[in-house]
Parts: C-alpha cells; structure tokens; sequence
C-alpha cells in the first residue's frame, strides 16, 4: 500500500457527550446527508459506550463504522466497570480508539496499556486507531519527534509487522485538541512523516518487510490528524500528503461541522483514483 492506496479516515470523537436519543439523532443526519456521495473516505463514528448500539443500528444500511473510545485488554472477568473487545465485536463495532490524551491524562493510561489494548484490538480484528501527541512543554522543550517516536515504538512493541498494517495512528499534539488552537498543516504533516518512519524503522528487519525498493511499512498505515480540526482547517490538511484524515472532538458533534470534513476528504479521494 502506498500513498495512492492507503485509506483516507474521517473519524468522531463525541467524547462524554450524547444521551443515546442525541447520538442516534446526530448519527441518522450524518447518513442521510452523506447517502448520495460517491467516493467516500471511511466515516468512524465513536459515541460514548452508552450509545454505541444505538449508533451501530442507525448507521446499519450505510458504509458508516462505529468506533469504542477506550476498552479493556482483557476478554472477561471480575473487572468492575470495563468493557472488553469481545463486548464491543458483539455490539457491531469495528474501530477503537487506544490511547487517547485525555485516557493517558485522567485514567492514568501508559505506553505499556496503550500497548496492551492494542494487541487485544488486533487479536480481535477491531481497527485501532492510536493516538499519540506531545504536551505543550514538550513542544517547547523540542521534545514532540523524541515523545512521539517514542510513544510509536512502545505501541508497537511485540506486535508482528503484517498486524501492524491493521493499525491507523492519530497524531494528536495535546495543545491543540479541544483549545482551537491550530497546529500548522505542514507541521502535522511533517510528524505525519515522522511516524512513518518510526514504523518502517522498527521493521526494518523483519523477514516480511520489503526490500528498499519495497513499500516500508510506515507508508503502508493511515495516519490522521486531530486537533482542533474544522471546516476551515480541513482543506489545508487534506492537502498534505502524508496526513490520510483527521480525528475530530468539537466539529463531530453537529452534523453541520462534521459533513464539511466528509466532504474535503472527498476530494483527495478523487485525486488519489485519478491517479490509479
Ligand atoms: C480529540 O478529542 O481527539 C480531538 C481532536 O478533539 P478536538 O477536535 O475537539 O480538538
């Protein structure tokens, strides 16, 4: 997979918001308004646990994914409060977010259970989507390509290559998510890049990596974009080669901001199958 290949995401993040009738609502306008589209970037959206059946039955006759914003690694078991893979795959869902800021900020959530969650979402064939990010002192300290190769590597410890390629990975700067604070395209692309490397690095000698003229397997995974994205920003990101969508907090909650977004990515999908 290249970058003509590789799947172009536009995911939501709704966070801790939506009863279960406000998600089923936001989910129908958002099937409705993109049901005549061709040419559509995967859609993943991800409601509060509360409201994923809800959301997996009303995107049902459409290409929509639903994704989990967190769960468990582990499959059952007295662990009061959790949710585990096999209950998301029983639910309809096929996307999890792992790692979130917010997760390693307030639930205390290291590389090491990033690591885990991950492997028990490939085992169970959910997509993850893995966000990694640099807090604003780190970015002023020159730290964002240390803290997030970092954050990269320690994902991916112990995981095969070929399940690597399963994975999508969301760099998300911290400062920027939620604070409408803007980080410059270029420089989300140039993480974008970054990462990629990070990857194709740590399989460099892996019997199923490709040979130097081979596709490397950090050009191989989608890597999106979140932070403060908006329909005013998205045209810009889209642009960017290396970014292959975004995952948006805010601008997911109103179908109005969250169409737009659909629809940038629209554009680069036609560029991409012109090109094939
Ligand atoms: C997020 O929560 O992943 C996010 C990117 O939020 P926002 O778009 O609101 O910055």
């Amino acid at each position: 997979m290249s970058e003509n290949t590789r799947k172009i995401i536009i995911a939501g993040n709704w966070k801790m918001h939506k009863t279960r009738h406000k998600a089923r609502e936001l989910a129908e306008a958002i099937v409705a308004a993109v049901k005549h589209h061709q040419d559509l970037p995967e859609i993943v959206l991800c409601p509060p646990f509360t409201a994923l059946l809800d959301v997996v039955q009303a995107v049902q006759q459409s290409p929509i994914k639903v994704g989990a914003q967190n769960m468990e690694h582990r499959t059952s078991g007295a662990f009061t409060g959790e949710i585990s893979p096999t209950m998301l795959t029983d639910l309809g869902v096929g996307y999890v977010i792992i790692g979130h800021s917010e997760r390693r900020q307030f639930f205390a959530e290291t590389n090491a259970s990033v690591n885990l969650k991950l492997k028990a979402a490939l085992e169970h064939n959910l997509t993850p989507i893995v966000c990694v990010g640099e807090s604003l002192d780190e970015r002023e300290a020159n730290l964002t390509d240390s803290v997030v190769s970092r954050q990269v590597a320690a994902a991916l410890t112990d995981i095969p290559q070929t399940e690597s390629l399963k994975l999508v990975i969301a760099y998300e700067p911290i400062w920027a998510i939620g604070t409408g604070k803007h980080c410059p395209s270029q420089e989300a692309n140039r993480v974008a890049q970054l990462i990629r490397r990070t990857v194709s690095e740590l399989y460099r000698n892996d019997p199923a990596s490709g040979n130097s003229d081979k596709v490397q397997a950090g050009d191989s995974i989608s890597v999106l974009y979140g932070g403060s994205v908006k329909p005013s920003t998205i045209d810009e990101l889209m642009d960017q080669p290396d970014v292959d969508g975004a995952l948006v907090g805010g601008a997911s909650l109103q179908a109005e901001e969250f169409v737009p977004l659909i629809e940038s990515s629209q554009k680069r999908i036609k560029q991409q199958l012109s090109r094939v």
